[in-house]
């Protein structure tokens, strides 16, 4: 039992979300080197250079050089178990990011010092703050110019609608990056020299320290003697509290590419950052203490291995422990069953796992009955856990398979292929599966899409783009669709739980649907 808790405790599980280019896999890297798991930098994503990245594996990311799905990378330091939920960086893999927080229990934000909040964090920050995840975030590239550090985190502060804390505070950027005042030890770690493999050697002094006056250049010290004594004067206290509920982003400042700062950042958060949190279900929020073995489904992947063709469900354990031979109940199928190889995964490399805790990410072979969001228990337990939204998709295509002949292959992709969630399908009102409307969250995935199609399902696909941009699930019951008010432009369809929604090419036409049918109610997601 001791252990168990002991286990649990030092667990830290955690996204790493960010504008691409802002240095997430950089960063990425250097926690992994510190912590051992590689030997050489270069080695998570090869995306220019020739090496293939530990956490791409899929045809099409090879080809196009970017990385498109997730993986879990974990690793320990300092005595902790450290899951982090890799994220892909694209702004078109949205959708696959948007679950992944949901396994997390916080997100680091790394955000480029020369640009501030980009669009693609903005949207990633909004999921955060629906579940109240807590965020901190890593001021990255202050080895190059860098926009002011205030100017930095009121841009945060207004874009993002909350708090922040300046944990520590650089001292100058670009060529004249110096070292940063660590707020909360009251020191400065002045910077002495550039190593790329581990963090850069520093010398740690008192802020009254004299020798620090003659280690800076006259007018920076004397800007860091201002800024420490207006950031003293500011009154803002730190509040872990605060941060733990997600209204309040601890702010480091560094630069993963030439290692200032990067450890020192992983230290003070892997001290901030909360173990395992509980997860709430429909019986109430279950302790992750709690020795009974739980999990949530939040991703699916099919054909990771093209050879075998395997469809793997990835897991949130939730609660207590997972042992390779146990029996656990699959709640929506009720059915009792042993996981089948449940392993980890580091990309290529899989490990089959005997044991595993609360906070861990496990993937287990799918015979295709997970979907995403289901819950695991004990068999003899009953409850799910709150399901995991689905984001709305902003475009649209209608799909059709070239040859007639390979219906049954046509059906089996998009099925399986929507069941990962990595696009939705919907149908015309009372029709069958001839034609169907796809919907994405970003125009990539479509591509990616009819190359599944065609190399794992081995059917070919013609997709013709439609004009809407906006889809609402119709929350009305029992509404009569003949009698609805529409704009010309709007289009009915079903989704394959047959819940009938409407798809719009404009916000205008929303209103016009919502003031012209008095008590018809639309819902952005469907739960
Ligand atoms: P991602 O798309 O967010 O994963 O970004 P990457 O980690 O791939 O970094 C994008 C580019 O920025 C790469 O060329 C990195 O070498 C570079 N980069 C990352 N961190 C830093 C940094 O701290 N300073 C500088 N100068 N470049 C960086």
């Amino acid at each position: 039992m001791a252990d168990l808790k002991k286990e649990i405790e030092n667990r830290r599980t955690f996204a790493i979300i960010s504008h691409p280019d802002a240095g997430k896999t950089t960063i990425t890297e250097k926690f992994l080197l510190y912590g051992g798991a590689i030997q050489e930098a270069g080695m998570v994503k090869g995306k220019k250079n020739s090496r293939h990245a530990v956490s791409d594996w899929m045809e099409i990311e090879k080809q196009r050089g970017i990385s498109v799905t997730s993986s879990v990378l974990q690793f320990r330091y300092e005595g902790k178990c450290i899951n982090i939920l890799d994220t892909p960086g694209h702004q078109d893999f949205s959708e696959d990011t948007y679950r992944t927080l949901m396994a997390a229990d916080s997100a680091v934000m790394v955000i480029d010092a020369s640009k501030g909040v980009e669009a693609q964090t903005r949207k990633l920050f909004k999921v955060c703050a629906m579940r109240g995840v807590p965020i901190f975030t890593f001021i990255n590239k202050m080895d190059r110019e860098a926009r002011d550090p205030y100017e930095l985190l009121e841009d945060i502060e207004n874009e993002l609608g909350i708090g922040t804390y300046a944990v520590n505070w650089p001292i100058g950027s670009g060529k004249r990056f110096k070292g940063v005042y660590d707020r909360m030890d009251d020191e400065v770690i002045a910077f002495e020299g550039a190593d790329f493999r581990h963090e850069v050697k520093a010398q740690r002094l008192s802020i009254d320290d004299p020798i620090l006056e003659g280690l800076l250049p006259e007018d920076q010290y004397q800007t860091l003697i201002d800024d420490v004594e207006l950031l003293s004067g500011a009154g803002d206290e730190f509040d872990l509290k605060a941060v733990h509920e997600g209204k309040l982003s601890p702010v480091f400042f560094g630069s993963a590419l030439t290692n200032f700062g990067v450890e020192p950042f992983l230290k003070k958060f892997l001290q901030m950052t909360p173990p395992p949190t509980a997860r709430t279900a429909d019986i109430g929020v279950i302790d992750p203490f709690d020795p009974h073995f739980s999990a949530f489904v939040f991703k699916i992947q099919a054909n990771m291995n093209k050879a075998h063709r395997d469809r793997i469900a990835f897991m949130r354990i939730c609660s207590g422990k997972f042992e390779a031979d146990m029996d656990v109940k699959h709640v929506q199928s009720q059915r009792v069953m042993r996981l089948s190889q449940p392993q980890q995964i580091m990309a290529n490399d899989r490990k089959i796992l005997s044991e595993a805790y609360a906070g861990d990410i496990i993937g287990v072979f799918d015979p295709g009955i997970f979907s995403i969001g289901d819950t695991l228990c004990m068999p003899k337990e009953q409850f799910t856990y709150e399901g995991i939204p689905t984001f709305a998709p902003e475009h649209f295509a209608r799909v059709r398979q070239v040859d007639t002949m390979k219906r049954k292959q046509f059906v089996k992709g998009i099925t399986q292929i929507a069941q990962e969630g990595a696009i939705q399908i919907f149908q015309e009102i009372a029709s069958g599966m001839e034609e169907v409307i796809v919907g994405v969250v970003g125009t990539l995935q479509f591509d990616v899409f009819k190359y599944r199609m065609e190399n794992e399902y081995n059917v070919e696909i013609r997709m013709e783009n439609l004009p809407y941009s906006h889809i609402r699930w119709i929350d009305t019951p029992d509404v009569d669709l003949k009698k609805l008010n529409l704009t010309s432009d709007t289009k009915k369809v079903q989704d394959i739980r047959g819940r009938y929604l409407l798809l719009f090419a404009n916000e205008w036409s929303i209103r016009w649907a919502l003031e012209h049918n008095e008590g018809l109610e639309l819902s952005e997601f469907s739960r």
